[in-house]
């Protein structure tokens, strides 16, 4: 059996003393075998709401009303055809009244999110219950809305080549927060978290302050540092040497074949989405072979993969350090 000492603080927050013997029903639930699947549709139904955010925030609309609306026929969606995932695949991903195809996306989006919660419950709750730990309650949801963070960052950088700054400044602020209450909840102290948050947004804003002064182009969105100050806030400093390393070498990786083979990365040109500004529409032609490129959508990639393996990934950079 497990033992219970020191759950109480992870629960229900710091100011509440560690007892002897917490609730063995409370470890029971936890580990149940359905709490894996209330945890996936957890994440099922905020990536339900991330597919609205990815919509309206970049076309400035709110994101609690109206109701969603079948693009077709304007009908609004009743809230049992709204069901995360489900709804989708017992509709064959069509409207229920006058059969307009939803896109694909939506259910990829309510998949990707469900199996990050998924994941994220059984690596920081289960595993640490069952290896006789605390369960990371607040780890797991604040991680989570971390992930979430970068899906909604994705895909609206690669439709708008916006990262929106509601989601990613009150992130920031959301990891100091937890940093600054308790180091244990993203393992990451608070002045840590600051110097990681301050490095990542002036890396990029300098680089990019030097590119307009010196070449005239924007050679980096301003988005791109704000969403490396959210980064560093969240996962300190090897998460943020990780993010930045990693996310530009698989750009590259990724792009570049893409561009070859005459393939845009991003759902829109620059101009497109952007070509009323005429700071940005005096540099189309500069970027990746001639075509600019969303970094945005690959640094996310990589903080994603560092919220998965960040063991793995902690493990390797401080042997690079070492054998450096
Ligand atoms: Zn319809």
């Amino acid at each position: 059996m497990v033992p219970l000492t020191c759950l109480a603080p992870a629960v229900f927050g710091p100011g509440i003393p560690p007892t002897e013997h917490v609730d063995p029903a409370l470890v029971a639930i936890l580990l149940a075998p359905w709490a894996k699947i209330v945890a996936f549709f957890w994440g099922a139904i905020w990536g339900s709401f991330a597919n609205v955010v990815i919509y309206r925030v970049p076309r400035g609309m709110s994101v609690s009303r109206p109701r969603s609306r079948c693009g077709g026929c304007e009908r609004p969606i009743a809230a049992w055809d709204n069901i995360p995932i489900v709804s989708y695949l017992l509709l064959r991903g069509k409207c229920r009244h006058c059969g307009e195809p939803f896109a694909l996306r939506y259910l990829v989006v309510e998949i990707l999110a469900g199996v990050l919660s998924f994941a994220l419950y059984i690596q920081l709750v289960q595993v640490p219950l069952v290896a006789g730990g605390a369960p990371g309650i607040v780890g797991w949801l604040a991680w989570f809305a971390f992930g979430l963070s970068l899906i909604i960052v994705t895909y609206t950088d690669l439709d708008w080549w916006i990262i929106p700054d509601v989601v990613v400044l009150p992130m920031a602020l959301l990891g100091l927060v937890l940093a600054g209450i308790d180091d244990a909840w993203l393992g990451v102290p608070l002045t840590e978290a600051l110097t990681a948050a301050v490095a990542g947004w002036g890396t990029f804003a300098g680089i990019r302050w030097l590119y307009m002064r010196f070449r005239g182009i924007e050679a980096l969105g301003l988005g791109d540092a704000k969403l490396l100050l959210m980064v560093g806030a969240f996962c300190g400093m090897p998460g943020l040497a990780w993010c930045i390393g990693a996310g530009a070498i698989q750009g590259l990786l990724i792009s570049v074949p893409m561009l070859w083979l005459g393939r845009d990365v991003a759902n829109t040109t620059l101009q497109d989405a952007h070509g009323d500004d005429p700071e940005i529409a005096e540099d189309v032609g500069e970027g990746v072979t001639g075509r600019r490129v969303p970094f945005g959508p690959f640094l996310a990639l990589a903080a994603m993969e560092y919220v998965l393996l960040r063991a793995q990934i902690d493990g390797a950079i401080a042997w690079l350090a070492g054998a450096g």
